[in-house]
């Protein structure tokens, strides 16, 4: 019998330029790829949840490439420690070890030092690759080796890096022969039954850039009304599509689009090195803010049906689609924390559940930015006004309507949970309170 080790995939469901896969076929051994379905991750979501239904798509169109291949992805459902306790063991004289990409989220770091532990005591390799972000938590640093806490001078540190040393992709495709071959053993792949989900439609762009959305991003980006950006927030969440061979492709079209790609490396850099910031405020001292959380206007909110526009219209999209777009997701998280003053951590909680596209770090990023907590935030005197925002991003009132169809602005504005001035000025009030300002 030939030695192996497992290539694991978890948030990287693809075989091209994906990082861990190409080092676990560099390493002389054969390479048998691996997926489980968490259930520490799945046990928590509702039977309907459209993103296990994405993600149980995906897996089973990368099972059917490694098929086309003449190997396989072993898939399994349960809890990690258990089934590579059982892998790892049940051939010990045969198995090398675990290749993998990194993760950066609290959970995922548990479990891999678990699994590494595991893999030390059996005299098993663990390895684990950068391959979710471009550049990892070391690779932009200040110069006096400190993480960076603002998005401008990390942008220019980052694009600075990139231009003396840009990546390349990680080319797998010429060393796919060292895939272990297709056995016809393994056990079967479990079912969305099984685990307990239905399989439910859903709505994600296919996996390819569109270079006409690219190209006038930088014009059309700010309305939601229009497809003015990707929508291919899923397939990077879940790594269906490479961020580092998409930004190595469309560097040089358009900038503005390629800083979403440093935010998002950015946030998740502030998780890696504050990882406080997933339960806590950035900013500690906005911990002392006294929150209304009331239950009602929470529900109101969620939704959809605040009696603001512009926050309905957005509530009620991510609640059909999963989707939201950016300009609408700081004015309704901005409503919930300012206008509400409901805790940022009961909204960020929401939207986890309801984005196809969620993603611990960026999320959480949001949320602390809208709320003025976190690293670079919004100032907590800036308030956004629904308002003036509609009239300067929806001004025809397009997106408004089709999600709000019982819209009118005169009637709609005398159901509003709270005018906007006498939010603005309880806001105020609290936010000082708790930062120690002159009220
Ligand atoms: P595009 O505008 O086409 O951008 C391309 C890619 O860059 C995105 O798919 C995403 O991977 C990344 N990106 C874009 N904007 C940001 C940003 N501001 N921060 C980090 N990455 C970015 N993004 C998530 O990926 N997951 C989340 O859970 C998430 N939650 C958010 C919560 C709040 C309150 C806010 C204000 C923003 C959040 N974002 C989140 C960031 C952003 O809204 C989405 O990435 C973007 O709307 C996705 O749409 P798109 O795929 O069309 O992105």
């Amino acid at each position: 019998m030939e030695e192996k080790v497992f290539f694991w995939h978890r948030r990287d469901l693809r075989m091209r330029d994906n990082a861990g896969l190409f080092h676990a076929l560099q390493s002389g051994y054969r390479v048998q790829p691996v997926f489980i379905f968490d259930r520490h991750i799945l046990d928590a979501l509702p039977h309907d949840d459209k993103r296990v239904s994405f993600l149980y798509d995906s897996v089973m169109q990368l099972h059917a490439e490694y098929l086309t291949l003449g190997s396989e992805l072993q898939v399994y459902y349960g809890y990690p420690v258990e089934i590579w306790t059982k892998l790892l063991l049940s051939a010990p004289s045969q198995t090398n070890g675990i290749y993998t990409n990194e993760d950066v989220e609290p959970y995922a770091l548990e479990r891999d030092h678990h699994i590494s532990e595991i893999c030390r005591t059996n005299g098993m390799a663990f390895h684990a690759y950068k391959d979710h972000v471009i550049y990892g938590k070391e690779e932009v640093l200040k110069d006096d080796g400190k993480p960076y806490t603002v998005f401008t001078p990390y942008s220019k540190k980052w694009r600075k890096r990139w231009e003396e040393c840009p990546p390349k992709p990680f080319q797998t495709k010429g060393l796919l022969s060292h895939l272990t071959s297709l056995k016809g053993d393994v056990e079967n792949i479990p079912s969305l039954k099984h685990m307990g989900f239905e399989k439910v439609p859903y709505d994600v762009s296919p996996a390819v850039v569109d270079t006409g959305i690219v190209n006038a991003y930088s014009k059309n980006r700010d309305y939601p009304a229009i497809q003015g950006t990707s929508r291919l927030g899923p397939h990077f969440r879940f790594g269906t599509l490479s961020p580092r061979e998409t930004v190595i492709q469309y560097y040089t079209l358009n900038p503005t689009w390629i800083n979403e790609f440093i935010w998002r490396d950015f946030y998740s850099q502030i998780l890696a090195h504050f990882p406080h910031v997933a339960n806590e405020a950035f900013k500690r001292e906005y911990e002392a803010i006294v929150w209304r959380n009331d239950e009602r206007d929470f529900e109101l909110w969620k939704q959809g049906k605040t009696g603001v526009g512009i926050v309905d219209a957005g509530m009620r999209e991510l609640n059909e689609t999963g989707f939201m777009h950016n300009r609408v997701r700081m004015i309704a998280a901005s409503y919930l924390c300012k206008n509400l003053l409901i805790d940022w951590r009961w909204g960020e909680a929401y939207f986890a559940l309801k984005l196809m596209d969620f993603d611990l770090a960026s999320n959480n990023g949001g949320w602390q930015w809208a709320s003025g907590s976190g690293v670079d935030a919004a100032p907590y005197f800036r308030i956004f006004n629904p308002e003036l925002q509609t009239k300067k991003f929806d001004p025809d009132l397009r997106y408004i309507k089709r999600w709000v169809p019982e819209y009118s602005e005169l009637t709609y504005l005398h159901q509003s949970i709270i005018p906007h001035t006498v939010a603005r000025d309880r806001c105020l009030v609290a936010y000082k309170a708790a930062l120690k300002k002159p009220i």
